[in-house]
């Protein structure tokens, strides 16, 4: 049905434009009427009447009524008029859209676009051609703001005025940004908006809102990184700080002692907090926490080393005592020592000397000869040796007694003594038998000086109750000679005085 109905209608309108065309043909003037009321059809609904009266008038009569040419032209001024008006009224229009757009606009490069399009509009014409292209320049300068308006008004028109977005790298940059993000030890004060970020990468970037996006991705690097760098940073060379403290304490309390038992502790204890604090620092990614943990793990640091410094305090102040004490006992021991040389001087005096006559004893002799032959041998200075025994002393003993005899021996020592050289040494060898050593003398030398003590002990005017007492003595002498021992010089000697006594005493003989 439908069908018949657009062949009827196809078939009606194909017959008229034959016509027409026909008619076209026959006549220009019909031809121009009727080309200007097609042009004109819709203007205005009497200038439509008119137009169709003036075409019928000129298809039928060939020629038009006055009334209508003249109704036609009046109609064509009044429509002319109403096109001027609208014209006016079109660019007044126009003009408050480009003001409003002025408002809006922000980038300089709108700006710009919209001056040149108000400058096209001055010598408006009102052809649909300019009326086009100036709507089509103020819809795209609109889109801008549209745009600008979704994205809150932030200026990032040149983005779009770029306006190619690639797909492709607009991924890209998404999971650059997102890789970014993932990177990032978000502090938990911001965690809600990073969320909120990622959410919105994810959803997909387009150019318009890239800006935004890079700029709150910004800000919140900018803040977590002033966490760091301000707070965190100050925080860190704070502790850091505090750690070289420590540290530094810990060597200077071991660089003297040993480790003892308590700094050890110390030690291990320091390290066990250090530990903690690292732990802290690589598992926390909330400063607060990490603060309080860190806080919590320096009080222990600094408990411990408070403690510590407590202890060594008190072992300094034990130890400074002790010191003390030990100082004054070593002060008491010093004095004792003093005492004891003094004492064991004295002793070791005592032991070489002979008590009945203070001569040096036979000790002393044996410490003497073996000086005096050491001498010898290193520096080759000769030396002799008088055996000196008293010539039947028994006898003394025998007739005055035992005390007389000790007054004899005193005084012969003291006769042997004051007729010696200050360099010979005079000793009590044993009983009644008396050893000097002469250094730097020779055996002629020592003889000679023997002879002045035997005579001097033969001349010496001991009495006893009144009786003068006749005492001798005789003499062996021997020099050192090399290849010599103590024993061998002494031997020589000691054999010369038993030849003396055999060849009648009081006399001297050398070995
Ligand atoms: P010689 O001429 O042969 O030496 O005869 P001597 O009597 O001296 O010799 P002997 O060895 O026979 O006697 C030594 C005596 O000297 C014996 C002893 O009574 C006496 N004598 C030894 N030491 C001491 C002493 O310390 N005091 C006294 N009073 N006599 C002493
Ligand atoms: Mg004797
Ligand atoms: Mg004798």
């Amino acid at each position: 049905m439908e069908q018949d109905d657009w062949k009827e209608r196809y078939k009606l309108l194909s017959e008229e434009v034959d016509k027409l065309q026909a008619l076209l043909e026959e006549q220009p003037l019909q031809r121009l009427v009727f080309q200007m009321s097609v042009v004109l059809d819709g203007q205005s609904e009497g200038l439509d009447r008119s137009l169709k009266n003036l075409c019928e008038q000129i298809k039928t009569d060939k020629v038009a009524k006055p009334e209508t040419i003249s109704l036609v032209e009046k109609q064509l001024r009044g429509l002319d008029l109403e096109q001027q008006q609208h014209r006016n009224q079109l660019l007044q229009g126009l003009k408050k859209w480009i003001y409003q757009l002025r408002l809006n606009l922000t980038t300089d490069l709108s700006n710009q676009r919209l001056s040149s399009v108000e400058e096209a509009l001055a010598p408006f014409s009102g052809r649909l051609a300019e009326i086009s292209s100036v709507i089509n320049d103020l819809v795209a300068l609109q889109a801008h703001i549209l745009t600008d308006d979704f994205n809150g008004g932030r200026q990032h028109g040149i983005l779009e005025e770029l306006g190619h977005e690639d797909e492709e790298l607009l991924e890209k940059i998404a999971s650059e940004l997102l890789s970014l993000m993932s990177g990032l030890h978000i502090p938990q004060g911001e965690m809600s908006l990073a969320r909120e970020l990622v959410s919105r990468i994810e959803r997909g970037l387009s150019l318009s809102v890239l800006p935004e996006i890079i700029q709150d991705l910004v800000s919140l690097v900018g803040r977590i990184s002033s966490y760091n760098s301000e707070d965190f940073e100050d925080y860190l060379l704070n502790l850091t700080g505090q750690l070289a403290e420590v540290q530094a304490y810990v060597e200077a309390s071991q660089q003297d002692e040993r480790l003892d038992e308590e700094a050890e502790l110390l030690s291990n204890g320091i390290r066990y907090d250090v530990q903690a604090i690292q732990q802290a620092m690589q598992e926390s990614n909330d400063l607060q926490q990490l603060k309080s943990n860190v806080s919590s793990q320096l009080m222990n640091i600094v408990k411990s080393v408070d403690l510590f410094k407590q202890k060594e305090e008190s072992r300094e102040q034990r130890l400074h005592e002790r010191y003390l004490q030990l100082q004054s006992r070593l002060e008491q021991m010093e004095v004792q020592t003093q005492q004891m040389k003094v004492h064991v001087e004295a002793e070791r005096h005592k032991a070489l000397t002979d008590s009945l006559t203070t001569l040096p004893n036979r000790a002393g002799y044996d410490q003497q000869i073996t000086f005096e032959f050491e001498r010898w041998k290193r520096y080759g200075q000769t030396f002799s040796i008088a055996v000196a025994d008293l010539d039947l002393f028994k006898r003394i003993n025998d007739s005055y007694g035992h005390q007389a005899g000790d007054k004899v021996l005193r005084l012969v020592a003291a006769i042997l003594t004051r007729q010696c050289r200050s360099t010979d040494f005079v000793s009590r060898y044993g009983g009644e038998e008396f050893v000097i050593l002469m250094p730097g003398t020779s055996e002629e030398q020592a003889v000679s000086a023997v002879e002045k003590i035997r005579h001097a002990v033969e001349c010496s005017p001991f009495n006893f109750h009144g009786q003068p007492v006749q005492i001798t003595l005789s003499l062996g002498v021997a020099e050192v000679q090399s290849d010599d021992s103590i024993e061998d010089l002494f031997g020589r000697a000691d054999k010369a005085l038993y030849e003396a006594k055999r060849l009648g005493r009081n006399r001297i003989e050398l070995g």
